[in-house]
């Protein structure tokens, strides 16, 4: 727990009270910002989407070229993080932040997400309500805290399941999918129903179902390809090309969606009811270093500022984020950043964050449920967790 204070910016940190309502608004951080960072250059979108699927083929051609054991393992991690990349620049087209053309960023999202089997439109809407909702025990989208209620009439294979590593760095396809069963709960989030891909689930307002058909159908476009390739090459050729990848891609996207709001040294509220509003919510972000990664996968750990102004590229967050909003003192030592003890500086990481794994772990271990009806709220701990994992182990 060293961090924990350390990492805030003090020892007086152990007063300061995360859910407190904040001294500044929304307002003054967007003022904060340059205009020019809020400028979407569509060619400069594209060239990373160019770099991105230039390094794709690349990698491709080599491990054909070398077609070496050591090579394969170095394929799988380099093309897996290359599909999460790719992944990023069709979230950029979700968000809009693309290009100000609506028809661009629907077509280049679609052939993004649809080569990495993502249903863009499915998933850009659910994502949206991640957005507004972010830190809201009821309304959050994704990986939201179970309420206590909830948590305590899970069988113990479910909880096993989601509390231990790796199932849940294998979430993603499964929170796609999200089916109603009510016999087993082990493969959906608890409360949360209603397919990406069927356009009258829930998920979709009437307006936005031919927009599900569309991703649906061009994700099964996608699969029919892959089918077709393995039937040309091979299945094992596919499944080393493509499918060992995919897995990879899905850790990276699980790994990193549930990092950005848990397992921060300290403790972090959430909330419901009245105490929610856009601005707190958005605070209990988390922002993360990638160390080299943070480049290839165009600095989404920049999240706070990402949530709260998903309208930003992802090229100008980092200078969004350095223009006023938390500028840390490196350079005058007595700047007072604007959102002060409310912005999170990360754990500096090395060239791979390996040190990600432990707070995932760390989370898995402690986060469990939160209380039923309190208006903010802090995971709380099944110490009888562990106990119920070792009868089914
Ligand atoms: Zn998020
Ligand atoms: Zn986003």
């Amino acid at each position: 727990m060293a961090g924990a204070v350390d990492m805030a910016g003090g020892e007086d940190d152990v007063d300061f009270d995360p859910s407190a309502p904040p001294p500044f608004k929304l307002a003054e951080i967007r003022a904060a910002i340059p205009k020019h960072c809020w400028v979407k250059d569509p060619w400069r979108s594209m060239s990373y989407v160019i770099r991105d699927v230039l390094a794709v083929f690349g990698l491709v051609a080599m491990v054909i070229y070398f077609n070496s054991g050591a090579f394969w393992l170095l394929y799988w991690a380099a093309q897996g993080t290359m599909f999460w990349a790719l992944f990023v620049l069709g979230h950029d087209c979700g968000h809009g932040s693309f290009s100000d053309s609506p028809t661009l960023n629907s077509i280049v999202g679609h052939v993004l997400h649809s080569s990495i089997l993502v249903p863009y439109h499915g998933w850009r809407i659910s994502h949206r309500t991640h957005h507004q909702n972010h830190g809201n025990v009821e309304k959050d989208e994704s990986w939201v805290p179970l309420p206590e209620k909830i948590y305590k009439n899970m069988d113990d294979l479910t909880k096993f399941l989601r509390y231990k590593i790796p199932y849940p760095l294998f979430a993603f396809p499964v929170y796609l999918v999200r089916l109603r069963n009510h016999a087993c709960t082990w493969w959906r989030s608890p409360g949360k129903e209603g397919s990406h891909f069927n356009p009258y689930s829930g998920l979709f307002h009437p307006s936005e179902r031919n927009s599900a058909i569309t991703s649906t159908f061009c994700w099964t476009v996608m699969v029919a390809l892959l089918m077709y390739l393995s039937s040309v090459i091979g299945p094992f050729q596919m499944l080393g090309l493509y499918g060992v990848p995919y897995l990879i891609f899905v850790m990276w996207l699980d790994l990193v969606t549930y990092l950005h709001h848990h397992g921060h040294e300290q403790k972090l509220p959430w909330y419901r009811g009245k105490e929610w509003n856009y601005l707190r919510g958005g605070l209990t972000t988390v922002d993360r270093d990638y160390g080299w990664l943070n480049n290839i996968h165009h600095d989404i750990g920049t999240h706070v500022l990402h949530h709260l102004f998903p309208q930003i590229p992802h090229y100008h967050l980092r200078e969004a984020f350095n223009s006023g909003i938390v500028i840390m003192a490196s350079q005058t030592q007595a700047a007072k950043p604007l959102l002060g003890k409310y912005y999170r500086e990360p754990r500096k990481s090395g060239p791979i964050p390996f040190h990600l794994i432990g707070n995932l772990l760390q989370s898995m271990e402690h986060d469990h449920y939160v209380s039923d009806t309190e208006e903010i709220v802090y995971y709380q701990t099944d110490y009888q967790l562990h106990e119920s994992s070792s009868k089914i182990e």
